[in-house]
């Protein structure tokens, strides 16, 4: 049958250009490592932001006492308290609230707004609290992660650069939301300070650290991707002589913006770009990253559809964008069955495609194996790229330009730890499987024991509270 052999095709050119073989992850290792060295020497000096934490101290497991968090990040938001007893203590207990943005208020007024986060707030903190208690706490202090682009200013401030996620409110745009949210506070006479402004990858970073000190590394990969590490003073070219001291800083590097020509891109990426609200924009995110893999794999399914008539001449759901979401690719990629029930399970409940024969199905898991493979080899790589840059990828690091040492000549490897976060990593069980094995081929056996992968929970929530403990005079 032609069209079979179409259909087979298709599938294989996609194979053929997302191939990551371990010379190309190189490449991309040292492409990342370079693209730090350029945003870190001057603003807008890469695609890489490189943006500036001013986070120094790391939670080190000492602290104590019982701090609050507040995570705001999309639809959501949450409110925690959190108990520290010291010595790296199991965190003795913490209690969360969640609660829904009443959808009118994300286009509102900032005043509004952070009312609304104000007051839930006060009702959370009232039921926490017994007097004996509060009597012995004095100041309460609070951590806030905003997951919205910023520009930090300070540890505890920073200004709104633009919403995102369907947040539209101008007059915060510009605006100190740490301020905006103590303004808020005040009016509603809640006696907390904002202690800790943070991304929340740094929340990650933080709880990484306080539970092992060889973290210096931390990636979330959820439904986007990011990253941030621990960086030397002096190597923040661009800021020096605005830094007071001169200790390490934790960097933000907002690496689903990172791009290069070594990234193996197909014309499923360049069209998904295009169409895009943000062509241009997070091209690695738009290769690595939940909200778009399923995307990518209707979008060959689509391609495959018009090769072959077994996808049925009615109308299916194929054209919709973003209608197979990364779960159900991963659905039908870890389908087991023999007769893979489950991939005809999508095609027929979410595509409306029924019918379709076992060989294609087959083909269809190829499909998703090869964009997920892809995704999680080149996520490796970036992290490789941050170990790299920071001289633990056990290559002497990117400034010093030193060859491997000679083969036989003893060098010491530090042990280095990342802390990793997101669905996409922890529920997606082969994406996970792919990742770490393609860090053990680009790092080698030498030195692949020494780099380890440590699934965090709750940086973005806990994270922020140990950052306000670990800034904390009275911890
Ligand atoms: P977010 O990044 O939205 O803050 P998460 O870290 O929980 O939140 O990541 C959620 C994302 O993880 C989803 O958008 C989805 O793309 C991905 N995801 C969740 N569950 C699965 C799964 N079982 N298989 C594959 N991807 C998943």
């Amino acid at each position: 049958r032609m069209g079979w052999r179409r259909v087979l095709r298709v599938v294989e050119e996609l194979e053929e250009v997302c191939a990551t073989p371990v010379d190309r992850l190189r490449q991309v290792v040292d492409a990342m490592a370079v693209e730090m060295h350029a945003g870190l020497a001057s603003e807008g000096g890469s695609k890489l932001k490189m943006l500036l934490t001013y986070v120094h101290d790391l939670p080190t497991g000492n602290e104590k006492g019982t701090f609050y968090a507040l995570h705001l990040g999309g639809t959501n938001f949450r409110v925690l308290r959190v108990q520290l007893g010291g010595q790296r203590s199991a965190i003795i207990g913490h209690d969360v609230d969640r609660q829904p943005i009443p959808e009118p208020l994300m286009t509102s007024t900032s005043e509004e707004l952070f009312d609304f986060i104000a007051s839930s707030l006060k009702v959370f903190v009232g039921k926490g609290d017994d007097v004996s208690e509060l009597s012995k706490m004095g100041k309460r202090e609070l951590g806030f992660t905003f997951s919205f682009p910023v520009k930090q200013i300070s540890f505890s401030s920073g200004l709104l650069i633009k919403w995102t996620k369907g947040f539209a409110i101008e007059d915060t745009v510009g605006r100190d939301v740490s301020q905006c949210l103590q303004q808020a506070l005040s009016r509603k006479e809640l006696d907390i300070q904002v202690t800790a402004l943070i991304n929340d990858t740094v929340g990650t970073l933080a709880v990484g650290h306080y539970h092992d000190e060889d973290t210096l590394v931390a990636v979330i990969i959820g439904t986007g991707t990011n990253a941030c590490y621990l960086e030397r003073a002096d190597a923040i070219i661009k800021c020096q002589g605005l830094l007071t001291t001169s200790r390490d800083m934790v960097v933000n590097v907002e690496w689903g913006n990172f791009w290069s020509s070594h990234l193996p891109r197909t014309s499923y990426d360049v069209d998904l770009d295009a169409e895009s609200p943000n062509p241009n924009d997070q091209g690695f995110e738009k290769m690595i990253s939940g909200m778009y893999l399923g995307d990518i794999v209707r979008r060959v399914i689509l391609r495959m559809s018009q090769e072959l008539d077994v996808f049925g001449p009615g109308p299916s759901k194929l054209h919709v964008p973003f209608i197979l979401r990364t779960p159900l690719m991963a659905a039908m990629h870890e389908d087991e069955s023999p007769d893979l029930r489950e991939v005809a399970r999508v095609l027929k409940d979410v595509l409306e495609i029924p019918d379709v024969p076992l060989n294609i199905r087959k083909l269809i898991v190829k499909v998703c194996d090869v964009v997920t493979c892809r995704a999680a080899r080149l996520a490796a790589a970036g992290i490789v790229g941050i170990l790299k840059k920071i001289g633990r990828d056990g290559s002497g690091g990117v400034a010093s330009g030193k060859a491997r040492p000679k083969p036989g000549r003893k060098i010491k490897i530090k042990r280095t730890v990342v802390a990793i976060e997101g669905g996409l990593y922890t529920n997606y069980t082969l994406f996970r499987v792919y990742l770490n094995e393609a860090m053990a081929q680009i790092l080698g056996e030498d030195v692949a024991p020494y780099v380890i992968i440590k699934v965090t929970e709750d940086g973005s929530g806990i994270g922020a509270a140990l950052l306000a403990a670990s800034h904390s005079a009275s911890s």
